[in-house]
């Protein structure tokens, strides 16, 4: 018998203070399951590189600020931030000047983001410029941390020299309210993504996207001081129909989405409670994405472009079915699993994602072959 709806429900709207990916250090935790990220992350290199060198650099008396938005809790972020400042002490250094400025670094999330655990990975500041510069253990610059919303302001005008984000943009900053309205023509019923959706449903999406996306322009182009850039990556795809989420269709629309169906089937929740959830992500065409850019009109486009990203799966045996299954599952619990368990109760997510991991199991050969990420990448400078 289904059990009787309970009150776990996420409000749809209530999104950014709920979503997160899952903090602590344990199996299913981002910081232990975004080892892919961090590989795309270098593979972009040349590219953030070459966005740095556009950065206008002002007087060394003024310190130089740099933002990670949609940081999360892991050591990719840190990674980063240091390339990012290192880079910039190079350019400071190429002009001659003896002392580079002072740096700080935003790192800025959700509020419900695992701070805690980030700044626990921070190392200790350096001191003097010498001693950083001398010794990896330490860093280079100030540290802060930014609760909120990057579709909205998150910094006073005029303050930031350079903002970083990856893997972010792609999240929503709620599911669209007809989708999981089932007297809406774009209610996803039998679906928790919209890939192989209809038409209506994934335009929902597509709006949102687009939507969220000019509010985050808007607040960068106050935020950034004049001279100052971006370097953007997010999930993105090569077709141009909103139904197909290429990599993500995949990761959320497969196993994931099969994993919900059993649950229903097997009687442990219903069909309404499955088609209440709906995943906020949306992996946009370079389309979706350059339209936005340009209707808002603030930057220049130094770099508009579809990267080839990789899996999103990092496994030491690939031969092995049940390493690659458990891998899957702890990859889609790593930034999916804050929503599910709010959604089921932790019981139930369980349950959902050990049949995640069972399916994914089941042909581990056929994931590894096909399951593959594209990122859009944006840089762009502030237009006078
Ligand atoms: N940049 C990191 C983490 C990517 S995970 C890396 O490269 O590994 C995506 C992050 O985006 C999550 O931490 C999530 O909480 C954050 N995020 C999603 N929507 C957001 C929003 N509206 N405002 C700020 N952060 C958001």
């Amino acid at each position: 018998m289904a059990p009787a709806e309970d009150n776990v429900v996420v409000p749809h709207k209530k999104l950014e203070k709920l979503l997160s990916m899952k903090g602590g250090k344990g199996e299913a935790s981002y910081v232990n399951n975004s080892q892919a990220q961090a590989q795309h992350a270098r593979s972009m290199l040349h590219l953030l590189k070459d966005t740095l060198d556009v950065v206008q650099l002002n007087s060394p008396e003024t310190p130089f600020a740099v933002a990670d938005l949609g940081c999360s809790c892991g050591s990719n972020t840190l990674f980063i931030v240091d390339v990012i400042i290192k880079h910039m002490i190079k350019r400071y250094e190429a002009l001659g000047y003896d002392e580079p400025p002072e740096f700080s670094a935003f790192f800025s999330d959700l509020p419900s983001n695992d701070f805690n655990t980030l700044f626990q990975l921070l190392p200790p500041y350096g001191g003097s410029m010498e001693e950083c510069l001398a010794s990896d253990s330490h860093r280079s610059y100030f540290a802060a941390g930014v609760p909120g919303s990057f579709y909205r302001r998150l910094f006073p005008a005029r303050s930031v020299d350079f903002f970083y984000s990856a893997f972010s943009l792609h999240w929503l900053s709620q599911v669209p309210d007809g989708v999981v309205d089932n007297r809406s023509a774009a209610y996803n019923k039998g679906r928790i993504f919209i890939h192989g959706a209809n038409e209506i449903t994934a335009d929902a999406y597509r709006k949102q996207f687009q939507t969220d996306l000019a509010g985050f322009l808007r607040s960068r182009s106050v935020e950034m001081k004049r001279g100052g850039s971006m370097f953007l990556a997010c999930l993105g795809k090569t077709s141009l129909d909103p139904t197909d989420q290429g990599g993500a269709g995949l990761l959320f629309g497969a196993d994931f989405q099969d994993a919900w169906d059993d649950l229903v089937r097997e009687g442990l929740i219903t069909s309404e409670k499955r088609d209440k959830f709906n995943i906020p992500v949306y992996a946009p065409s370079l389309q979706d994405f350059k339209e936005v850019v340009e209707a808002d009109g603030s930057f220049v486009i130094n770099k508009l472009e579809v990267f080839k990203g990789g899996s999103p799966l990092v496994v030491n045996h690939p031969d092995d079915a049940a390493e690659v299954g458990r891998a899957l599952a702890n990859s889609c619990r790593s930034i999916s699993g804050v929503l599910v368990d709010a959604h089921l109760g932790d019981h139930l997510s369980e349950e959902l994602f050990s049949r995640v991991q069972r399916r994914a199991t089941s042909h581990a050969k056929d994931i590894l072959e096909h399951l593959q990420f594209f990122h859009i990448i944006a840089s762009l400078s502030l237009a006078i």
